[in-house]
């Protein structure tokens, strides 16, 4: 069957621009039409399998059609399908959640703060520093650190912290203070004759001269993904982190950990910033917080920012910040559900394992002609292909796959 003629197919083309899609493309080539999934995978409308290898986009922890979740949505949807947290208000599942947060991440993450979106709880962490900074009296302190191919959402302000340029380019972004910094991964960006060592000491000491040169008083936070992941699945250099890590602390810098894919196992650890061995005093939470079967991010911060926020928002009568969907109740719910079949059927220590086998198997494709470099902790894994294996020159066919991946940015 020609699924250009399935009807469905037909309004799609006809109504619909899609996210990260050629739209010329999509007008030739159509939608594939998922109709339904079981475990690790999903069948279109002619019945089709497929393996999700991507888990959707790296997002469904626990497999399609989980049916505890259906499970925890309906009876959340029966008892109380809608609430706000507005102006002191809240609701059982959400508050769980947070204590739940609160509680499996790394101290001394302490407050939590939920969005729809991991674009959206970047935006948050942006304003919520700004605000923070302001409170304190540091009003030049707004400026952030990112890097080169980090990947940190697509609004406005996250859009500027992501580091890609097809995020940037004919968005007019960034629109924030941002510089970015170059891209931790040795492969690509080493330079000829130096070692992994001393590529960490070079990006240490090119994130100190900015920091210097900028001043220390106007930069409010370093933000990135511990293993960056949709800019090319990229693993950091022994070291990275301790040296950013303590480059933050000397200059009063706020350390992000943008967790939105490394979170709740990906990587074989809990956390991204557990497996890498360091300590942020934010993290951003989404995807497999819910198994992405519902819409949910959270912003988990320590008691410090809480605190200078809540002493502003008391002096001038609130927060003004907040989304009619924060922390809704079917969300959270998924969520409560979602973290506890992860921790029942050790997910982590699944991940851990099976991460062993697959980092084990890609291995073994290293002498592969076109295959310049395998990469990747636990389940997250990259094969970098080269036309030429000595000089790394990439393929540029131009092609364009129809089943296009956030990966193939
Ligand atoms: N941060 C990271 C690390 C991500 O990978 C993503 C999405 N892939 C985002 C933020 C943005 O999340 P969302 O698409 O939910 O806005």
């Amino acid at each position: 069957m020609n699924h250009l003629s399935n009807s469905l197919a037909a309004v799609d083309i006809a109504t619909t621009l899609h996210p990260y899609t050629d739209a010329r493309a999509h007008e030739v080539n159509g939608p594939l039409v998922i109709a339904r999934g079981e475990g690790v995978h999903v069948y279109d409308q002619a019945g089709k399998e497929y393996i999700e290898g991507l888990a959707g986009l790296w997002s469904v922890a626990v497999g399609f059609s989980e049916p505890r979740l259906v499970q925890a949505a309906r009876r959340q949807m029966e008892q109380l399908p809608y609430y706000h947290s507005f102006a002191h208000k809240a609701h059982e599942p959400s508050i769980r959640l947070a204590e739940k947060l609160v509680e499996m991440t790394p101290a001394p993450l302490t407050r939590v703060f939920y969005t729809s979106s991991g674009s959206e709880a970047n935006d948050t962490v942006v304003k919520l520093i700004w605000y923070m900074n302001n409170a304190l009296g540091r009003t030049k302190k707004k400026k952030f650190l990112a890097r080169i191919k980090g990947y940190h959402g697509i609004t406005v302000a996250s859009g500027s912290l992501t580091g890609l340029p097809n995020n940037h380019r004919d968005f007019d972004l960034p629109a924030i203070p941002v510089h970015h910094l170059t891209c931790p991964h040795f492969y690509r960006f080493g330079a000829e004759g130096e070692s992994e060592n001393d590529f960490t000491a070079r990006l240490l000491a090119e994130a100190e001269d900015v920091i210097l040169r900028e001043g220390p008083e106007t930069i409010a936070g370093f933000i990135g993904e511990p293993l960056m992941a949709a800019g090319g699945v990229m693993p950091p250099p022994a070291g990275y982190w301790q040296g950013i890590e303590a480059l933050c602390r000397k200059y009063d810098i706020l350390l992000i950990a943008d967790e939105v894919i490394n979170g709740f196992g990906r990587l074989g650890s809990s956390f991204g910033a557990v497996h890498y061995g360091f300590t942020p005093d934010v993290m951003v939470l989404s995807k497999q917080l819910t198994s992405s079967y519902m819409p949910l991010a959270a912003v988990l911060f320590t008691e410090e920012i809480y605190q200078a926020v809540a002493d502003n928002s008391a002096r001038i009568g609130t927060f003004g910040h907040g989304f009619t969907a924060s922390g809704h109740p079917v969300a959270t719910a998924v969520a409560l559900e979602n973290l506890a079949i992860i921790e029942e059927r050790d997910l982590i220590g699944n991940a851990h394992r099976m991460g062993k086998l697959l980092q084990e198997g890609l291995a073994g494709f290293a002498d592969h002609p076109f295959v310049g470099e395998v990469r990747g902790a636990g389940l997250i894994a990259g094969l970098e292909l080269v036309a030429d294996k000595q000089s790394r020159r990439t393929f540029s066919c131009g092609c364009r796959p129809h089943l296009q991946g956030i990966s193939e940015r």
